[in-house]
């Protein structure tokens, strides 16, 4: 595989200070937190954060992101090709083939991709490691953004080699493995950290075979037939109704309050935020 794109999160550098967090915000115009009742903390993940800093005790501070996977099961499990890895490496959402499934939040083996709850028309909600930027030659808004150099962007390969060197040359500071380097097959998000970062993942211990690997071993036990019938009915279902409530929704709403880059054009949030 050629190399891709890749950001290194070092834990050991972070204050926490969420500067990335307001980047991010303000690259996509996501407004503040609201809470509901479907989220956990205001703090978590959400429609209005694509990453977040997870405070941990003793001053211990974990960036929150999607990780893109060099195998995702994201884009595995998306029947309709919402979910998609770009040859550069992001992994990114394309709101106007989303049929609302949200088959890609069940398979995240980090809990990442998020729904909007709130919004009479909700969709899906990630980083998408800003890949307009990226393909315009920049770097991501909240790596701009830190003032701790606690988040930084380039290759793969550079980033794996740095993260390797500044375990290699700090003996006891940090544990000795790069989180993302072989787990699940592997991300483009990386992280060095004094401490254990397993709770990351839902599940502990879900090794580095990657997932969609598994989801297709385990599909392909069920008769092809039932698959084929299954996915067509349940794809004709959501596409035809989500089509129906956006026609609806586009003569409800008079005014938009503001725009999101992952919709489909002429679509409007809600009012809410
Ligand atoms: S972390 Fe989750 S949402 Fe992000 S690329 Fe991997 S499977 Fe997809
Ligand atoms: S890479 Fe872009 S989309 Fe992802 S968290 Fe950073 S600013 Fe937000
Ligand atoms: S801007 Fe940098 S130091 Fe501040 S919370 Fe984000 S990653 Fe941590």
């Amino acid at each position: 595989m050629s190399d891709t794109v890749a950001i290194l999160n070092d834990t050991t550098r972070c204050t926490g200070c969420e500067r990335c967090v307001e980047a991010c915000k303000e690259e996509y115009e996501l407004g503040r937190d609201r809470p509901w009742r479907e989220q956990g903390a205001v703090s978590d993940l959400s429609s209005t954060r694509h990453t977040t800093i997870i405070r941990r005790p003793n001053e211990h501070y974990v960036r929150q992101q999607c990780r893109h996977c060099l195998e995702p099961a994201c884009v595995s499990a998306c029947l309709v090709g919402a979910m998609q890895k770009t040859p550069e490496g992001p992994v990114v959402y394309d709101a106007s083939k989303c049929m609302g499934c949200r088959y890609c939040l069940a398979v995240c083996p980090y809990g990442i991709p998020r729904y909007e709850w709130d919004r009479r028309v909700p969709y899906v909600t990630k980083c998408t490691m800003c890949i307009d930027r990226i393909r315009d030659g920049g770097i991501p808004a909240c790596i701009e953004a830190c003032p701790e150099e606690a988040t930084v962007f380039g290759t793969r390969t550079e980033l794996l080699a740095e993260a390797h060197r500044r375990i290699a040359e700090n003996p006891g500071k940090y544990q000795p493995e790069v989180f993302g380097e072989r787990e699940i097959g592997g991300t483009a998000v990386l992280y060095v950290s004094d401490r254990s970062l397993d709770f990351l993942a839902w599940k502990p211990d879900l090794g580095n075979q990657p997932l969609p690997e598994r989801t297709w071993a385990a599909l392909h036990k069920v008769p092809p037939l039932m698959l084929g019938v299954g996915g067509l009915m349940t794809g004709v279902y959501w596409v035809v109704g989500r089509r129906m409530r956006l026609a609806s929704e586009a003569t409800l709403e008079i005014k938009p309050s503001g725009t999101d880059r992952q919709r489909p054009t002429g679509e409007s949030h809600d009012g809410q935020g």
